[in-house]
């Protein structure tokens, strides 16, 4: 597989064309970004564990009957996916109150529900990614009613796939954010990245922040929670086999 031309630098990674039209090289970067790009900085070495994790998870989640973008890792950073065309809603899986919830709501963090809840941000910087309903995403024709229905399938099942997987591993999933995209078939499939950039995940036990609030809030030992909560998951991976 030849790596081409750059077609994109986001925040976090960069994109690369291949040889295959199908197919994208994604390469993990240690930049970091809060608050829509107005925090701005590095955790060393979290390329290489984003880039792991994700990976690992996306793996699982295929045997769990979710269809991904993940085709296979080349090196530390960089992996080969499936080109899709991103549906542009970020897709918010929540189970514990946290972040733009609490304050939304004008509540504590840390309140269990009963049930989880999926909500959509419009995915458009420009904007600050304004909250959206499913009404207006069709509106808009960022997605058809049947994408949606599958969308939040999908989204449903990664959680509690991965509710299971980290409670095995001691850690608490809080909430995270997913994007989906369509092959050129029109098939939905997930895509993007989880990690603790996109994931809140919490020591069960201690409730320690193992994720991104690390940085987006100056708690210190960012990069000890991401190699933290990297190893928990590579060590309950280990025992499996
Ligand atoms: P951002 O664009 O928010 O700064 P990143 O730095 O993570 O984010 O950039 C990666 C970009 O690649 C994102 O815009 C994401 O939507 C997009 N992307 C992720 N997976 C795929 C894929 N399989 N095909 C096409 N684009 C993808
Ligand atoms: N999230 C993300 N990218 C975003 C916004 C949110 O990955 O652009 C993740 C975030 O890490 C958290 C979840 O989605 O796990 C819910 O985030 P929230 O809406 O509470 O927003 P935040 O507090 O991050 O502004």
């Amino acid at each position: 597989m030849k790596q081409r031309e750059q077609l994109y630098e986001g925040k976090a990674k960069k994109v690369y064309a291949t040889d295959d039209p199908e197919l994208l090289i994604v390469s993990y970067k240690d930049d970091a970004t809060a608050f829509n790009g107005a925090k701005r900085g590095t955790i060393e070495g979290k390329g290489v564990i984003n880039n792991r994790m994700s990976n690992i998870l996306m793996r699982y989640l295929q045997t769990k009957g979710v269809a991904t973008h993940f085709v296979e890792e080349l090196n530390d950073r960089d992996t080969i996916v499936k080109k899709v065309a991103i549906v542009p809603l970020e897709v918010i899986v929540r189970n514990i109150s946290a972040g733009s919830f609490a304050k939304r709501y004008g509540v504590e963090e840390g309140i269990v529900f009963d049930a989880p809840t999926v909500e959509f941000s419009y995915k458009n910087d420009d904007l600050g990614d304004p909250l959206i309903n499913d009404d207006h995403a069709i509106a808009l024709k960022l997605a058809t009613a049947g994408e949606i229905k599958q969308i939040k399938e999908y989204a449903l099942t990664v959680n509690r796939e991965l509710q299971k997987l980290w409670s095995e591993c001691g850690v608490t999933l809080v909430d995270f954010k997913l994007e989906f995209g369509r092959l050129a078939d029109g098939t939905i499939v997930l895509a993007d990245e989880i990690s603790p950039d996109t994931c809140r995940l919490w020591d069960s036990a201690t409730k320690e922040k193992l994720d991104k609030d690390r940085f987006r809030r100056d708690l210190g030992g960012v990069e000890d929670a991401y190699r933290t909560i990297m190893g928990r998951l590579e060590q309950y991976m280990e025992q499996q086999k």
